[in-house]
């Protein structure tokens, strides 16, 4: 991954000014299509304000519009500079540490960041060779998966991950067949082979069209073979690893999902040659 330091987000984005530029031209690479000429035309940035207008019609476009900028008194550097922080970092970075750095409230702190993690939700179709595991959050051990027995407060999350390729984790309201099945067809290809352990609710697997696969962690088999769900364990204790180490472990439930898709999408993009804070800007869509 290229290296893409403090003084580089400084150099490429000074002020709101080139922030919004920026962003005008991610989300408009074709330029603005103007509604009212019913074409491509040129547009001018209106001093002042955070929108552009035609130049024959004078129509004005806002490409915060719909994004998580939309409506937000922060100024966009500020923004870029919490999505700098938050793609800095291997586990994450906590709120209070971005209501030091920006000098905002905790709590346009936190909001800001549920936002930015609202923003890297994604769907990777899985293929090849897939793990897929559920983990309980909130400390309960592995072991027992009975459904609904030692469930409170405790928050059920399924993952599956290619081998050397991408994860998609997932809160679920228990580890029955019903739950699990549904996940992996949608997200995982039907000519995967799927490696699980030996929790019965995968037995259907193969019924699906899945080649499936099952190692026994009672008998540590797990390293025999191919057989293993090493890589999707390996997921759980790096995203562990940061909810610990970052939040404490103090995640609200309502908000995990977001967590999830934090850790997710950083894994994901472990390998890109794409500096992971311009991976996180690209995120940004017209529907928030
Ligand atoms: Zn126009």
């Amino acid at each position: 991954m290229e290296k893409y330091t403090v003084k580089d987000f400084r150099k490429q984005f000074p002020n709101d000014d080139v922030c919004l530029d920026w962003l005008k031209d991610y989300l408009y690479p074709d330029g603005i299509h103007c509604n009212k000429c019913e074409k491509v035309t040129n547009h001018y940035r209106v001093q002042g304000r955070k929108s552009y207008s035609c130049q024959f019609c004078g129509n004005h476009v806002h490409p915060t519009a719909d994004t998580i900028y939309h409506k937000s008194s922060t100024p966009l550097t500020d923004w870029f500079y919490a999505i700098f922080l938050m793609a800095s970092t291997r586990c994450g970075i906590s709120a209070k540490q971005l209501e030091r750095e920006l000098g905002v409230t905790y709590k346009t702190a936190w909001r800001m960041f549920q936002k930015i993690r609202e923003m890297l939700d994604e769907s990777p179709r899985l293929s090849g060779s897939v793990e897929v595991d559920e983990t309980y959050v909130g400390g309960r051990k592995k072991g027992s998966k009975t459904p609904g027995r030692g469930a409170v407060n405790k928050t059920i999350v399924v993952g599956a991950v290619e081998r050397e390729g991408s994860v998609k984790a997932e809160i679920v309201p228990d580890a029955r067949r019903a739950t699990l099945i549904p996940f992996v067809q949608e997200n995982v290809t039907v000519d995967s082979i799927i490696h699980t352990d030996e929790w019965h609710a995968y037995a259907t697997l193969k019924l699906h069209g899945y080649e499936h696969q099952k190692s026994s962690h009672a008998k540590k088999q797990w390293v025999v073979g191919e057989s293993h769900t090493n890589t999707i364990e390996g997921f759980w204790s790096l995203m562990k690893g940061g909810l610990r180490g970052v939040y404490r472990g103090r995640v609200e439930r309502n908000y995990l999902q977001n967590y999830i898709n934090e850790y997710s999408f950083r894994y994901n993009r472990r390998n890109d040659i794409t500096p992971m804070f311009i991976s996180f800007i690209q995120q940004v869509r017209k529907d928030k």
